[in-house]
């Protein structure tokens, strides 16, 4: 599991991309894909699809499996690596893989180089799985949905997560330079420099605090929060000022619980330079010091992801996904990030609209130039 076999990424033809992303479109509305389905979406000529979901089964990127109803195909994890990579090298951002260089709870991070060879950080967003289960006991949430809803959560996660990296870099705020994503990835600068956590000595730890506790005031008056603002989202450049990551969770400060999540932050900044630095420091902001003159909370809410209705909110909210910014509308994309329906079957007309977004989505997948990613910031 989370191991990416990039050789694959050769192999495989436009065919099984096309495939693939077939069963992904199906996995919006099925647990498990039924092969006719995968068949008639992916619209491929002479029959040869089951031979071709047989061979993706073998390289694990689908598996077939019996379910309660009826058996069906659905990606695997790997499979859903595979169309994000696939994607992002047809559109050159990506060439080349390198290592893994962090596991964190909810991704794997590797570097990666575009095709001058420099080098890049990629993301892969894994959320769900196993948090669903967790839910799913407790509260019995829509069954038949729970599988096809991490390819969901991880791909409003990397979605969110750059939005909000562009709406702060465009702000000139120290965060690595987001360059693409696609579905679950995204693909940023490589911060040179490490995690603050590995951070054992430095010269003026007064500076570095007032740097940090700065830049939770200027997050905060630009209406965000980053939500998880400690030594292991806080990179250390080599010139020893801090760069941010991680941003999935940042919420608006009109959040209900905005003054919590604020002084959580400054909380996590005080508590690691009293325990690392032993530097304790009577300043330290608070929610209401905070004046707003910027509306970035608002920019990115209306800009890649949309807001889910009823219990997906409530659900996405257990996942600490929260993707409402009061008193905002947001504006975006139809369909974009509507969540997985429950099991149907379908009519001509939505056989018809799965097979145009088969095809969009390939397109989108060949073609769509960096720079030009639905992000809007002001
Ligand atoms: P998670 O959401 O799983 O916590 P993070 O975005 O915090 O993921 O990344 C996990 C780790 O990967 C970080 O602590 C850091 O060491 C490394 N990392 C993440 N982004 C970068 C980057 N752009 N450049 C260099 N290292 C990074
Ligand atoms: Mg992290």
């Amino acid at each position: 599991m989370g191991k990416l076999d990039v050789a694959i990424l050769r192999y495989l033809t436009a065919e099984d991309f096309r495939v693939l992303t077939a069963v992904e479109m199906g996995m919006k509305n099925h647990e498990l894909v039924p092969g006719s389905l995968v068949a008639s979406i992916a619209n491929l000529r002479h029959g040869g699809v089951y031979k071709l979901m047989k061979e993706l089964c073998k390289h694990r990127l689908l598996t077939y499996e019996r379910g309660k109803h009826y058996d069906g195909y659905r990606l695997t994890n790997a499979g859903y690596d595979y169309l994000a990579l696939k994607a992002l090298a047809n559109r050159k951002v990506i060439a080349s893989f390198g290592n893994q260089i962090g596991v964190g709870k909810e991704s794997n991070i590797y570097t990666v180089a575009d095709e001058d060879h420099n080098p890049l950080c990629l993301k892969l967003h894994r959320l769900g799985r196993t948090c669903f289960r967790n839910i799913k006991d407790k509260r019995d949430y829509h069954a038949h949905r729970n599988t096809a809803s991490w390819l969901y959560l991880s791909r409003i996660s990397a979605t969110k997560e750059f939005a909000y990296m562009k709406a702060l870099y465009d702000r000139e705020f120290p965060v690595p330079k987001p360059i693409d994503f696609n579905r679950h990835c995204v693909v940023m600068e490589l911060v040179r420099g490490g995690p603050l956590t590995h951070v054992t000595a430095v010269d003026d730890p007064e500076a570095l605090y007032d740097e940090l506790m700065n830049l939770i005031v200027r997050l905060g008056n630009c209406g965000v929060i980053h939500g998880d603002f400690n030594e292991f989202n806080i990179m250390i450049d080599e010139a020893g000022h801090p760069i941010i990551i991680d941003f999935p969770q940042m919420v608006s400060t009109s959040h209900t619980n905005a003054e919590l999540y604020f002084d959580r932050d400054v909380r996590c900044v005080r508590e690691f330079f009293k325990k690392r630095f032993g530097y304790e420091s009577e300043l330290f902001p608070r929610f209401s010091d905070l004046q707003r003159d910027d509306r970035l909370d608002a920019d990115v809410a209306c800009s890649g992801y949309k807001r889910s209705k009823g219990d997906d909110q409530q659900l996405l909210q257990e996942m600490g996904i929260d993707l409402a910014v009061e008193g905002e509308e947001s504006s975006s994309e139809e369909e974009e990030m509507t969540p997985p329906q429950p099991v149907s079957n379908y009519t001509d007309d939505e056989l018809t609209k799965l097979r145009e977004q088969v095809e969009a989505s390939i397109h989108d997948d060949e073609t769509k130039p960096i720079g030009e990613v639905v992000v809007k910031t002001k």
